[in-house]
């Protein structure tokens, strides 16, 4: 039997977020519907209800969920109902030539449910935030989606895994490599940003500079684990960074703002051989210029990461592991949490820089 359950709705370009009663179908062979206990506020949240995305309007919002499997449907062994899980947006296939190649966080081919979840009120088709639309009572996912971990977590601090913490801890772990007793600059702080630090810290980094214009956030990065800030407004990042690292440039320089000219300090900031992490979204207007012999003449690698190159069955329970051990505090990401008819607000303090995750407890 299909469900009836309230879930927040973007219904159209810039226009407030509302809740409306959706109907979830019963899950087909190889989905899963998930009772939804908490949900992180997320920058792309946002980007969707703002038409940044798609235009494939009405969106079911929300994806840095955790919650329990209520039930799957044929063919599901991975997951059954009572299992706590992280939802994520990377579904691998197990057949793509990445996944053949052994490298299944590059899945070329990542899936989502087949059927759709739906308007009560119209019968409109819903378009599920990153395939995930966790705003919800409930939602329908392919149960690969699902990703078991400990219970022993707390849901609030467990979704947030599955989007933006994870992207910026694995742009640190996964994609930039960082090692014990490496240098790092991480120059953004946001969620993402503070990730990449704690990432950072967890990893050994010998030195952890944070870079923002804004002190708050500074503090923040911090506490996560930064050795050293710098207020890119009163300063230059890329002096003040060589100066921190003996005049070199940091290891591993990771961009999470996702601008041109940020990329740019964060190209110069590295040392000869040094890592480049892009792990900010860029826009589709934006330009980079570079000149070409400075990109091979100061070698090393630019790379981006996507979703922090994770492999949600790997890095999910392991990170939640190391959670609960007290070796990665999660729950600082959390500023507050709210009910599921407060997302608009949220939106508004997200956009203000007041909070790191805002996140809905159902
Ligand atoms: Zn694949
Ligand atoms: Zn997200």
């Amino acid at each position: 039997m299909a469900q009836e359950v309230r879930g927040v709705i973007a219904p159209g370009k810039d226009e407030p977020v509302r809740i409306e009663t959706i109907v979830v179908p019963d899950p087909g062979p190889g989905e899963a519907v998930v009772k939804i206990q908490a949900c992180g506020v997320c920058h792309t949240d946002l980007h969707y209800k703002q038409g940044g995305i798609s235009d494939d309007f009405p969106f079911l919002l929300g994806h840095e969920a955790a919650g329990v499997v209520e039930s799957v449907g044929a063919g599901v062994t991975d997951v059954a109902p009572g299992d706590f899980v992280i939802l994520n947006w990377r579904a691998v296939c197990g057949k793509c030539r990445a996944c053949l190649r052994g490298r299944p966080w590059y899945c070329f081919d990542t899936h989502n449910a087949e059927q759709k979840m739906t308007l009560a009120s119209t019968g409109q088709e819903l378009s599920p935030a990153l395939g995930i639309g966790a705003f919800a009572e409930k939602t329908l996912v392919a149960a690969g989606q699902c990703t078991k971990v400990d219970p022993a977590v707390s849901a609030e601090v467990a979704g947030l895994l599955g989007c933006g913490v994870m992207a910026g801890i694995g742009a640190a772990i996964n994609t930039g490599n960082v090692g014990r007793g490496d240098t790092v600059a991480v120059i953004g702080c946001g969620g993402v940003g503070d990730a990449a630090i704690a990432g950072s810290h967890l990893a050994g980094a010998a030195k952890i500079i944070a870079v923002d214009i804004d002190d708050r956030k500074l503090e923040t990065a911090r506490s996560m684990g930064a050795t050293h800030t710098v207020n890119s407004r009163a300063s230059d990042p890329v002096e003040a960074i060589r100066e921190l690292t003996g005049g070199f440039g940091a290891d591993v320089v990771i961009e999470a703002v996702g601008r041109p000219e940020t990329y740019r300090q964060a190209f110069y900031a590295r040392d000869l051989a040094g890592t480049v992490v892009l792990v900010g979204v860029p826009t589709p207007e934006m330009k980079l210029e570079l000149p070409l012999l400075d990109v091979f003449g100061r070698g090393g690698s630019l790379k981006s990461s996507w979703y922090g190159d994770c492999l949600p069955s790997r890095d999910f329970p392991m990170l939640i592991d190391l959670h609960l051990q007290g070796r990665l505090d999660l729950g600082k990401f959390v500023t507050e949490t709210i009910r599921l008819d407060e997302v608009e607000k949220a939106f508004e303090r997200m956009h203000a820089g007041d909070v790191l995750r805002s996140v809905v407890v159902l």
